[in-house]
């Protein structure tokens, strides 16, 4: 293995290799479209493409690709070869700024929400120079946004990179009100901690549940699960450590920030964590490590499982969105200092975003919402499906008293003494973690934390974005006109006023207990077990508006992502309903059948060999299993109704909720006679490997 610092970013084309293979001028040119968000000259991408070109057939490609997030939850890419006929048979490899730029991939077949008819099927993407070129698999990749013909969004980079933009307008504005008058941009900045699991590849092949939907669909518990927490932080071993170093070796040479990983709660399952980046970059590399998780995955007999809930009884996956702004000046502005009472500056932000999570807590909800989360949210395991924020005791205290209008002295970081000589005294972060949150202050950044585990990233953060971008204007717009004499008695006043006004979704107790569903109710929260139900408000007027009025979507746009999500909700209970169907059917069924005329085969012969030969045994076995054969038949025969009476209804929302209550439900009381059965049958007989062999095989 090569060193760390020679390996990391090999694969990129970063600012190193900028540096040295572009002439000056065309450098400068770029970096200034990169920080300062300044349009690109042609004349300058066809300097680019051509050093980009000749950077990766050194590192030995022979194509490139647009790569971009349309609406269907994986990456895309389409591959061209660098080839270009010389006229005397022979080719040379080329690649123009114009490719660079712009590629036009048929777009008829990526959903688009009923925005565009199949026969304008044109559609575009567009290189983003602000999130670096990598090289995978022989190819040049190039992070690109993806249009239709007409111009309408069909991605998730584009709404993201102008939600950026629309929060950086505004926040620089409000820090010119507040004297800072230096800082020309803002930031968002995001790290993405990502949960999996990791199963034996040949039993995976076993599991067509696993196959097609992701989830075990059916599976008794295993003796044993998460309740030792000793897989929580416990040693790691070789096989899957030798997984994790190969992918952090990978995720290093493309230029991804791989740094912690540990073993999670739940039997195989573990976590790595980036160190932060740009939402951008951030929403890049995430989707590159999912990838790259399974691709390695395979190398090792292993599969990466990224779905939200693979087993049932033992905890799934999430995703933290840690999310932060800094300024150009290098300012955290999210960072309370060590007195963040006298930070007015710190506080009028933190109010924007306590207003902004109040204001649009069903957005968020919205943005978290999946078939796969469905089984996490509100099952005391992810964080509740009631959206609050958590602030920690200091900051908790400062904001009541500034609400109560007292003095607040803050303790800031204090002393932690070990009491042992040997081991050192260090400061106390200002607050204690709180796990149960939602939205928690974690020092200098929030943790958005009820993320499922493959979920892309940028939806949460454009809409985290434009809604505090949404408060900030609000803020300025009240601030602008002040004097300047009066200006930070304004700020104040303001401050007080919002805290006042939004202290409702503020909560730092623990969010898996009874008492804070009935308060949350009290206080007027949402709280949506579901995704039909978070998607009866998607399109709510004060949502529709914040999108058109900061230009991150029209109305129509925003519309197509709601029937886009909701129909693939439905497409994917379809899916796990029919698989469901077919393994009661052609697998569990007969098994049990077999077993049971195993045991009434064994039973006829010991009568034949001797009346008195007991077998209650196999009697009873025979009894039970059969009872419960003609329910599981019965129950999948209900389930195959319910099916066919959702694929009848039209609208998306209907056929959402008549989903999630019939076929959910049915799917509920099938799998757990199918359990049931599991556990009486015998391990010959039984079709699929079990949790056991499933959770402790690797
Ligand atoms: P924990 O597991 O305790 O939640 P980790 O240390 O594993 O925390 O992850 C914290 C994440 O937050 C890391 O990805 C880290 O890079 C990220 N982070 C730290 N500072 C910021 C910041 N200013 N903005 C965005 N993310 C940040
Ligand atoms: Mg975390």
């Amino acid at each position: 293995m090569s060193k760390v610092p020679e390996m990391f970013g090999s694969m990129v084309f970063n600012d190193a290799v900028m540096q040295e293979r572009l002439p000056q001028a065309t450098y400068k040119a770029l970096k200034k479209t990169v920080e300062n968000g300044e349009a690109l000259d042609i004349s300058i991408a066809n300097v680019v493409a051509n050093a980009m070109k000749d950077w990766a057939v050194e590192k030995g490609c022979t194509h490139f690709t647009h790569w971009f997030q349309p609406m269907t939850g994986v990456t895309a890419e389409k591959h061209d070869s660098f080839i270009v006929p010389s006229g005397d048979g022979q080719v040379i490899m080329e690649f123009s700024g114009k490719e660079l730029i712009k590629g036009e991939p048929d777009a008829s077949s990526f959903p688009s929400g009923g925005i565009r008819a199949t026969f304008e099927a044109r559609g575009y993407t567009t290189w983003d120079p602000t999130s670096p070129a990598f090289i995978k698999d022989g190819s040049l990749y190039i992070p690109t946004a993806f249009c239709s013909y007409t111009g309408e969004v069909l991605d998730k980079k584009t709404p993201l990179l102008r939600s950026m933009e629309r929060l950086s307008e505004q926040a620089v504005k409000v820090l010119h009100l507040l004297g800072k008058t230096d800082v020309k941009r803002v930031i968002t900045t995001v790290g993405a901690e990502q949960e999996y699991f990791l199963i034996d590849k040949s039993l995976y092949e076993q599991r067509v549940d696993l196959k097609l939907t992701g989830r075990t669909l059916f599976g008794a518990m295993a003796p044993k699960g998460q309740e030792l927490d000793d897989h929580y932080f416990g040693v790691i071993k070789t096989r899957v450590s030798e997984y994790m170093r190969d992918l952090d070796e990978e995720l290093w040479k493309l230029g991804v920030l791989a740094k912690t990983k540990h073993n999670e709660v739940a039997p195989s399952q573990h976590e790595l964590a980036p160190i932060f980046s740009t939402s951008n970059i951030a929403t890049d590399h995430n989707e590159l490590m999912m990838e790259v998780m399974k691709k390695i995955a395979e190398k090792h007999d292993l599969v990466c499982l990224l779905h939200e809930k693979p087993f049932a009884g033992v905890n799934g996956s999430g995703k933290h969105d840690n999310w932060s702004i800094t300024t150009d000046t290098g300012e955290n502005l999210l960072s309370p200092g060590s007195h963040p009472e006298d930070n007015l500056q710190f506080q009028l932000f933190l109010a924007a975003i306590v207003k902004a999570v109040h204001e649009y807590q069903d957005l968020l909800r919205i943005t978290v919402a999946s078939a796969g989360n469905d089984h996490r949210l509100g099952a005391n395991e992810a964080p509740p499906a009631i959206i609050s924020m958590y602030l920690g005791d200091d900051l908790g205290a400062l904001v009541q008293s500034i609400i109560d209008g007292v003095s607040y002295k803050s303790e800031g970081k204090t002393k932690m003494y070990t009491g042992v000589d040997v081991l050192a005294d260090f400061k106390k972060d200002t607050s204690d973690r709180n796990r149960t949150s939602p939205f928690a202050f974690t020092g200098n950044k929030f943790e958005f934390r009820a993320l499922g585990s493959a979920l892309n990233i940028a939806c949460p953060n454009y809409m985290l974005n434009t809604m505090v971008a949404e408060e900030l204007c609000q803020f300025y717009e009240e601030l602008k006109d002040v004097s300047e004499t009066d200006r930070m008695d304004a700020v104040k006043a303001l401050i007080k006023k919002t805290f006042t006004d939004h202290q409702n979704i503020i909560f730092n107790g623990d969010n898996y207990s009874e008492e804070w569903m009935k308060e949350a109710e009290r206080r007027g929260l949402y709280n949506f077990h579901s995704l039909p139900e978070a998607y009866s408000h998607f399109m709510d007027q004060k949502n529709v508006e914040l999108f058109v009025k900061h230009n991150i979507m029209s109305e129509q746009e925003f519309r197509a992502r709601y029937e886009i999500n909701l129909s693939e909700y439905n497409n994917q209970m379809n899916i796990e309903a029919c698989t469901m169907i077919e393994m009661a059917k052609k697998n569990i069924t007969p098994a049990v059948t077999a077993f049971v005329k195993e045991l009434t085969d064994a039973a006829l012969a010991k009568k034949a060999l001797s009346a008195s030969i007991p077998t209650s045994v196999e009697e009873n076995l025979i009894t039970g299993l059969s009872n419960q054969l003609v329910a599981f038949c019965e129950k999948t025969a209900e389930l195959e109704e319910a099916v066919e009476q959702a694929s009848r209804l039209e609208d998306n929302l209907e056929r959402a909720y008549y989903s999630r209550v019939h076929i959910f439900e049915k799917m509920q009381e099938l799998r757990k006679i199918g359990d049931s059965m599991e556990k009486e049958t015998a391990a010959k007989y039984w079709p699929y490997p079990s949790y056991t062999d499933l959770l402790f095989g690797v």
